[in-house]
C-alpha cells in the first residue's frame, strides 16, 4: 500500500484532472478543487496532438476523448 492515501489537487485543468485519474487508478483518493466556481472550459475547442493522445492512451481515456471530437487520423 502506498504511504500516501489521499491527495488534494489544486487546479482542475488538464494536469489536475489527469493526475486525479492516475492517482485514482493507483487506489489513491483525491479531492480536486478549482478557484473557478463554475469550472468552465475556456474557449470553444481544443486541438489535440500526438503527445497528448499518447498521454490519454496511458490514462485509458483516449477512445472516449476521440468519440467526443473529430479526428483526421
Ligand atoms: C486561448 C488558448 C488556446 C489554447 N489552445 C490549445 C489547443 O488547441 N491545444 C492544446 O493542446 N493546448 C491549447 N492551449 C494550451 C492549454 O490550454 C494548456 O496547455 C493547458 O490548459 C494547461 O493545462 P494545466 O492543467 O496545466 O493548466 P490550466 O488549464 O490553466 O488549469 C489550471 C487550473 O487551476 C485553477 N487554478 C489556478 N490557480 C488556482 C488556485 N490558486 N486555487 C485553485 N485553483 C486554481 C485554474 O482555475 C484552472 O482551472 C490553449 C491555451 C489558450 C490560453
Amino acid at each position: 500500500m502506498s504511504a500516501v492515501q489521499k491527495v488534494l489537487i489544486i487546479g482542475g485543468g488538464i494536469a489536475g484532472m489527469s493526475l486525479a485519474i492516475r492517482l485514482g487508478q493507483s487506489g489513491i483518493k483525491t479531492d480536486l478543487i478549482d478557484r473557478d466556481l463554475k469550472w468552465r472550459a475556456v474557449g470553444t475547442g481544443i486541438t489535440i496532438t500526438g503527445p497528448t493522445f499518447r498521454a490519454f492512451q496511458e490514462l485509458g481515456i483516449e477512445s472516449e476523448v476521440r468519440s467526443k471530437g473529430r479526428s483526421n487520423a
